[in-house]
């Protein structure tokens, strides 16, 4: 059994969606659905999902909401006219849309909650018809009905752990299911959405609940690329990658799956591959727990911006019992994230990324280590970013490091900090912001372009 999920840009118009229903009816394996909002059609269009946020503020502060309530139902109109799926389903979801404007406003936590998902509720009750009326024998099912249950987080969902045994249910349905992505449904009935792109999660959870053979996640690209495509000319396609590996260049920016997605497909050993709607026979980028095929030691090479680091000394720091946890206690006090934290033998240095810190942390921190950890210098760095090198094979091969650094020096690129896990999946290299797509370039050309 396969969970087949489509994003956003694979639902944005009656073309698109006639492309799905081929995708679907390819495989008898692919049983369960789980389906974005509509996304964009062209570049300066907007998704849904952003219109419904513009839906509900302006109903929120009581304004008229007919432009805003007329431009998504147009959206749907199209989809149902272009498919010829006739008045009743359209006219069900128009109402939909329309009743969000009946809702509570005052002590309402979900009412964000609630217009976001009818996005995706609504869509997969189109898709559903839309398929039986093409000769599958499919059904909507809501994600109450199919046993989502959230935490009480608006926009920030986790699934409950006894989701699991309801949703392992799902498996002796007859027809496909179609199931609406990015929410679910607290204990106290509420409508509570994941973090924002979280079809994805939704994807992975039906996956994991129903233990799938394999959960595959429709999108608009061939899969994961080397590096970033807006940096490097038309890089390589990455044909298998571990969940470590791609938890790595999520990290560092890597977006085409959400990164909370990753966590049940994970636990429950479910592979996920990536391919893409608009070119289906393209194998696109398998993510599984160990690596099956032989694969070169990086398989990525990412790149993240706007990291700043807290560099600081003091003359005999290693002696010093408690000095690092001091450090870290008022990072904690303040409720700062870090990343990293390389070391030298009296200094230490922390990077974090630059949102953490306002100006008045930034004061506090200042304060606290000059005052009471009499750090002899301190300073902050700026405009730094992060340069990962990506693999589980790299444990095995001897000379990965001096490969890199010798790439970046011939382009002049300086190492501010070095740091790398034990688990050596990833090498990570700080440098300056200015020269980052450079270094992405040089060490892409290195590791793939001159093997
Ligand atoms: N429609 C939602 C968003 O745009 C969720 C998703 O597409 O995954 O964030």
């Amino acid at each position: 059994m396969k969970v087949i999920k489509f994003g956003g840009s694979s639902l944005a118009s009656a073309s698109q969606l006639e492309k799905v229903l081929n995708i679907v009816k390819a495989d008898p394996e692919r049983r369960f659905v789980v389906v974005s909002a509509p996304g964009k059609r062209h570049e300066n269009d907007t998704k849904v999902t952003d219109a419904l946020i513009s839906y509900y503020q302006k109903y929120r502060n009581h304004q008229d909401v007919t432009a805003e309530q007329d431009w998504i139902i147009q959206r749907y109109q199209d989809i149902i006219d272009s498919l010829g799926l006739g008045s009743a389903i359209f006219n069900q979801i128009k109402q939909s849309f329309k009743d969000l404007a009946s809702l509570p406003i005052v002590d309402n936590d979900f009412l964000y909650d609630t217009f976001l998902a009818a996005g995706e509720d609504n869509n997969a009750k189109l898709i559903a018809e839309y398929f039986c009326q093409n000769g599958l024998m499919a059904r909507y099912i809501h994600p109450k009905a199919a046993g989502i249950i959230v935490s009480s987080e608006p926009q920030n969902a986790r699934l409950l752990p006894a989701s699991y045994d309801k949703l392992e249910e799902l498996r002796h349905a007859r027809e496909i299911l179609v199931i609406p992505g990015f929410f679910g449904v607290t204990e106290d009935n509420q409508i509570c959405t994941f973090s924002r792109g979280g079809s994805d999660i939704t994807g992975s959870i039906v996956a994991a609940g129903i233990g799938a053979d394999l959960y595959e996640n429709f999108t608009d690209v061939d899969g994961i690329f080397v590096a970033h495509p807006g940096v490097v000319n038309n890089p390589l396609s990455i044909s298998e990658l571990t969940y470590k590996e791609m938890r790595e260049l999520a990290y560092a920016g890597f977006s085409v799956l959400h990164d909370e997605a990753l966590i049940p497909a994970y636990r429950g050993k479910i592979p996920i591959v990536i391919k893409n709607t608009n070119n289906p026979d393209h194998p696109g980028t398998k993510i599984v727990l160990e690596h099956q095929e032989q694969t070169l030691p990086v398989v990525g090479i990412a790149g993240d911006d706007k990291f700043v680091s807290i560099n600081m000394s003091k003359y005999l720091m290693n002696r010093e019992v408690g000095f690092g946890r001091k450090v870290l206690q008022i990072l904690e006090d303040l409720n700062i994230r870090w990343e990293h934290m390389p070391t030298g033998i009296d200094d230490l240095s922390i990077v974090l990324r630059e949102k953490e810190l306002t100006p008045i942390k930034e004061q506090e921190i200042l304060a606290y280590l000059t005052q009471t950890l009499k750090v002899d210098e301190v300073d902050i760095e700026r405009n730094l970013s992060v340069i990962m090198v990506v693999g589980e094979n790299m444990r095995n091969q001897i000379g990965v490091t001096a490969k890199v650094t010798k790439a970046l020096s011939e382009k002049n690129i300086n190492l501010e900090m070095i740091s790398q896990g034990s688990s050596e999946v990833s090498i990570i290299f700080i440098i300056k912001t200015e020269q980052e797509k450079e270094a992405i370039r040089a060490l892409y050309h290195n590791f793939f372009e001159n093997n």
